[in-house]
């Protein structure tokens, strides 16, 4: 059995809830439904930015992306601007706020207000919302497509696929609707993780489990820096977390052997970390060495710079610190090298680097260059963006304009 419909949009998600919206705006007397494989729509929407949605970026920039085509970014940007979907959401009723950084979130603090204000019109609207619907597959026909679902199959002539790529595939998308459109004859670049904790071997870093400091990562191939990120660092068992580390994740992929970098006192010179140092030597001579960094880093901190700089035993007073010791710890405070591992592992991603080359898809419309009346939206295309916003922007943005050109 079949069912007709004139748009349909694959995937309830940040760009498909906005891009059905105007599809139906634009199309009033035409049916447009979505059709969404969970239980209930806008899963991801309402982790976002830690339960809070942080939706755009008022500084949002090509800058803040990554991705093989990048002229594409600027015109889907200038089309749709941040904006604009700050109007189009005001048009909703939902007020927001610009908070450090110029990252926005609605004024109730709660991502729910966000996905409500688009449900609501979407109800309003009358546009159907099909869940518990996975696609399996897509089919072209000689006017318009046929989807079959693990429910009733559905026939359109217009396509609009909002479902998203692998990041945290536990809310929903696991880019299978990327492999049909793969098979349909869009090129895809490689999946890597983005927006996630790097990976790193230590044997020191179990005992830093939780602990933050502000800093500078740097993500190096050899000598060479590939991106570096100040803010702050997050140490957990085997990986270092953060969103100025989640923003080096998405140039993973740059090296071959990546490195991580941590400077743990960015606006203070070797010189003067040695001065200081050399200060605490005269102030605190008599007491061990493990309360050196008194006033400076966390104790558990201080004990695994020592550690990794081979001062030791603990038990050792300060004062017996010798000028070469003192030179090695401000080595570590500066420059402390970690090994970092690539990941193939999609749970902790925010973001997906990767995916419908950009080359491929016209971004005044969104439309396929190579399948005509398909759009494609969202995460499922070769562009990522750095935390702050820029990624539910781009969804938002691509979704808006598709629906209004559909
Ligand atoms: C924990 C977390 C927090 C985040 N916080 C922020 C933030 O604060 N700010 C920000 O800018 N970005 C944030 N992001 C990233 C942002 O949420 C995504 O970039 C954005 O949701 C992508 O929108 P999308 O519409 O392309 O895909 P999604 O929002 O992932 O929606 C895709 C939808 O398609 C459905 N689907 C998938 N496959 C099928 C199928 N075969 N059939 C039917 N339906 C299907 C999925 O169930 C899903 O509902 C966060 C991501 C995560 C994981």
């Amino acid at each position: 059995m079949s069912v007709n419909k004139n748009i349909i949009i694959i995937g309830g998600g940040a760009s498909g809830l906005f891009a059905a919206i105007k599809a139906k705006e634009n199309n009033p007397q035409k049916d447009v439904a979505i059709l969404e494989a969970q239980s209930r729509v806008g899963r991801k929407l309402l982790s976002s930015g830690n339960g809070r949605c942080n939706l755009t970026n008022t500084s949002c920039s090509k800058k803040y992306y990554h991705g093989s085509f990048r002229k594409f970014i600027d015109i889907v940007l200038g089309n749709c601007s941040v904006d604009r979907v700050i109007k189009e959401f005001m048009k909703l009723g939902l007020m927001t706020k610009v908070e450090d950084e110029g990252r926005v979130y609605p004024v109730s603090n709660h991502a729910g207000s966000v996905l409500d204000v688009l449900r609501f019109r979407l109800d309003a609207l009358g546009v159907e919302t099909i869940c518990d619907t996975r696609v399996n597959d897509i089919h072209r026909q000689k006017k318009g497509f046929y989807i079959t679902t693990n429910n009733v199959d559905y026939i359109c002539d217009k396509l609009i696929v909002c479902a998203g790529s692998c990041a945290s595939p536990k809310l929903g998308s696991d880019s299978s609707v990327i492999k049909i459109l793969k098979e349909l004859g869009h090129n895809v670049t490689p999946l890597s993780p983005a927006l996630c904790p790097i990976k790193v071997k230590s044997e020191l870093l179990s005992s830093l489990k939780g602990v933050r400091v502000e800093g500078k990562v740097s993500l190096l191939e050899g000598e060479n820096i590939i991106k570096e990120e100040y803010g702050e660092i997050q140490f957990a068992d085997n990986s270092l977390s953060g969103i100025c580390v989640f923003n080096l994740s998405s140039e993973m992929k740059k090296a071959r052997k990546p490195c991580i970098a941590i400077d743990l006192l960015p606006y203070s010179d070797k010189k003067y970390i040695i001065n200081i140092l050399l200060k605490h030597k005269e102030i605190y001579n008599n007491i061990n060495i493990e309360n050196l960094f008194t006033g400076v880093f966390v104790k558990k901190l201080g004990m695994v710079i020592l550690k990794q700089a081979q001062v030791l035993p603990f038990s050792r007073k300060i004062s017996s610190i010798t000028d070469d010791e003192i030179e090695r710890i401000a080595d570590v405070i500066k420059d402390w090298r970690f090994e970092a591992q690539k990941s193939n592992d999609f749970s902790h991603a925010q973001a997906v680097s990767g995916g419908i080359a950009g080359s491929e898809i016209n971004p005044y419309s969104m439309e396929s260059s190579i399948i005509n009346n398909l759009y494609i939206c969202g995460e499922a295309i070769d562009i990522d963006g750095d935390c702050g916003g820029f990624n539910l922007q781009f969804a938002f943005a691509s979704g808006i304009i598709a629906g209004e050109n559909v």
